[in-house]
């Protein structure tokens, strides 16, 4: 193993070597800066669109295959957020990892998709997108001045129908139902971090996530119908913020629907059906799993 895993705090140093014995030094390895990644909104625009407008602003920039409206610009990054594309709505600024869990989700028309833990919106505004304003999604949001951020985005990107509620998801009427739910969890970000830059990553907080996210999930699985999807996401690499809530769901009776990655994604080995994605030079660090009710 080489020294750069002496660069994170020793605690995860540890753990990470400890559930991820072969491929430690590689997660390490991956955690940099990463290129600007955006996605074209559909609400508003279209990928041919947002193609041309970069190019017309001389953005040179890469297209993901296995996403038609993911783009990673090259080169400097300069000025993006001074365009016209961004401040019509017509782009949103999102990670490639974070693209992930609304594409598996796949929400349809007519479809009721509770987002429970929604702020900024990056993820309710895909899923609105992705069923071309269709579904009836729930975007549920805790955090007074996250949400603020949240309406915002989802008047930028069009995202108007969207019922948007101000609300601790732990306390939603245990009498809703949905079709889908997405949860990408509050988390400890350990798949996010990037070496030499400050982090606030601790174990209390590590264990405090690990606590909320199950508590969330199993709230997340009273609130889903029969036969319906929960798809459960964090940008933490740590099994007891992954795995372990899966296992939680799956004591209290729900299935695990097997994930299978899109070509091109750098995985970690984990648990069979999820999905770990390796932070590298272009993905963060980043966990799937799918479950059904
Ligand atoms: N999905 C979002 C996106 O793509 O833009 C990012 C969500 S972020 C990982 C987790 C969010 O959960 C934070 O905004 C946090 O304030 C919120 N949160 C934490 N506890 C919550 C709770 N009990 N109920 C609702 N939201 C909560």
């Amino acid at each position: 193993m080489s020294d750069i895993i002496e660069e994170i705090p020793a605690f995860l140093r540890e753990l990470f070597t400890k559930e991820y014995p072969s491929e430690a030094d590689r997660i390490v390895r991956g955690l940099v800066r990463r290129p600007l990644t955006l996605r074209a909104n559909t609400l508003k625009s279209s990928a041919e669109e947002v193609a041309a407008a970069l190019k017309g602003s001389g953005f040179s920039f890469e297209r993901m295959p296995w996403y038609r409206d993911a783009f990673l610009l090259r080169g400097e990054q300069r000025d993006i957020e001074e365009s016209a594309l961004f401040a019509e709505g017509k782009i949103y600024l999102q990670s490639l990892s974070s693209m992930l869990p609304p594409l598996f989700l796949s929400p349809a028309a007519g479809e009721s998709i509770l987002d429970m833990t929604a702020a900024p919106g990056g993820k309710t505004t895909q899923l609105s997108a992705l069923s071309g304003g269709r579904a009836l999604i729930t975007a549920c949001e805790k955090d007074k001045i996250r949400f603020g951020r949240m309406k915002f985005n989802l008047a930028r990107q069009g995202a108007g129908r969207v019922n948007a509620m101000q609300t601790d998801a732990l306390k939603l009427d245990e009498f809703l139902r949905f079709d889908k739910i997405l949860l990408d969890a509050p988390c400890s970000g350990s798949g996010t971090l990037v070496l030499g830059e400050e982090t606030k990553i601790s174990p209390k907080l590590v264990e405090n996530c690990a606590r909320l996210q199950k508590q969330l999930l199993q709230k997340g699985l009273k609130l889903l119908k029969k036969g319906g999807i929960l798809l459960y996401s964090t940008c933490s690499l740590l099994k007891e913020e992954n795995e372990e809530a899966v296992e939680s769901a799956l004591s209290a009776g729900a299935t695990l629907v097997p994930l299978s990655p899109p070509e091109g994604i750098p995985l970690l080995t984990g648990r069979a059906g999820t999905l770990t994605v390796c932070p590298d030079g272009r993905f963060e660090g980043f966990f799937l799993a799918m479950l059904r009710k």
